[in-house]
């Protein structure tokens, strides 16, 4: 298989399972610069969309290649290595995928252009949406997100709350919490009451689980993030805490463990058990692959929490 230049995966995705990705934005394209972000950091934050990618070559290398993965996927996965949104093309990369293959499409969004007209109207499209919602003051907003500065957490809001009356998919929110930043009792209250007035299948709770962009981020407690989920069971808000990853890969004759992992490894730091439970490959097999990618100067190992990472050199 040669290399893959927008499709990546099936990642492992502690939200959708076996997640095919489609990266239609280059690094790093995004309105925000999270503190956690797994990209590493955004050297100028962007509102403007544009053409990053055009839907014309990542269509067609979907189409050329998504009958390799098409029994290794539960669901197609628009991402990027920013802000997807951004892409003006969305409405067409959305619209090409749905001609190409039936099963769920999702994008991850960090919601930041949910108020502008087109993107509303191409999110609509999807049976999957995860938009991220870290903060609802802009102080919280902007310690822990970095934004664009011509983003108001207001539009966020509104714009989310209006979308979720309006579509009929499964909206999965994603809350990322940063120990110190946005976890206190004043803004999870907060939270609830934004969150009262939002129609979601799911509200997600995780915390940083992969080296951050800063070094200055550090995770919540698991403790934490159960009781948190706890008091917004309370209060009728459907939480629940992402956990480990959901799936195994069924390895196949037709791919490339090679490329594969450093696909993977181009949108995700991940460790040897991460790789072993989404390939189904042992770690020392993983591990010769891993070997090469280094010597080749493509990946490289980072440590963090006590584990080893490896990630893009
Ligand atoms: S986590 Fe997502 S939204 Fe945040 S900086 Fe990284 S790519 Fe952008």
């Amino acid at each position: 298989m040669s290399e893959l230049k927008y499709l990546f995966g099936p990642a492992p995705s502690r939200r959708l399972g076996r997640s095919l990705g489609i990266n239609i934005v280059p690094a790093k394209i995004c309105s925000l610069d999270c503190l956690y972000c797994e990209v590493g950091r955004t050297k100028k934050a962007v509102m403007q969309r544009k053409p990053y990618y055009k839907a014309g070559d990542i269509l067609k290398e979907f189409k050329e290649n998504f009958n390799k993965f098409e029994d290794l996927c539960d669901v197609v996965t628009v991402t990027g290595a920013g802000e997807p949104t951004l892409n003006s093309e969305l409405d067409n990369i959305i619209t090409g995928i749905k001609e190409i293959t039936d099963k769920p499409c999702a994008i991850l969004t960090n919601t930041t252009t949910i108020h502008i007209k087109e993107v509303y109207e191409s999110l609509l499209k999807f049976d999957i949406v995860v938009p991220s919602l870290d903060a609802v003051t802009d102080s919280i907003f902007k310690a822990v997100n970095l934004p664009e500065k011509s983003i108001d957490t207001e539009n966020i809001i509104s714009g989310l709350e209006k979308f979720s009356k309006e579509y009929k998919g499964k909206l999965f929110i994603e809350i990322l919490f940063c120990k110190n930043i946005n976890d206190s009792k004043e803004h999870i209250e907060k939270l609830i009451k934004v969150l009262e007035n939002i129609k979601c299948t799911k509200v997600q709770l995780g915390t940083i689980h992969r080296p951050p962009a800063y070094s200055t981020a550090y995770p919540v407690t698991d403790e934490f993030l159960l009781d948190t989920a706890k008091i917004f069971l309370k209060n009728n808000i459907p939480a629940e805490v992402t956990g480990g990853f959901s799936s195994v890969y069924k390895s196949s004759a037709s791919l490339n463990l090679h490329d594969l992992i450093h696909a993977l490894l181009k949108m995700r730091p991940c460790t040897l058990l991460d790789m072993s439970g989404v390939f189904g490959k042992s770690e020392s097999e993983i591990k010769e692959s891993i070997d090469i990618l280094i010597k080749e100067n493509k990946i490289k190992a980072e440590y963090y929490n006590s584990d080893t990472y490896y990630t893009t050199a």
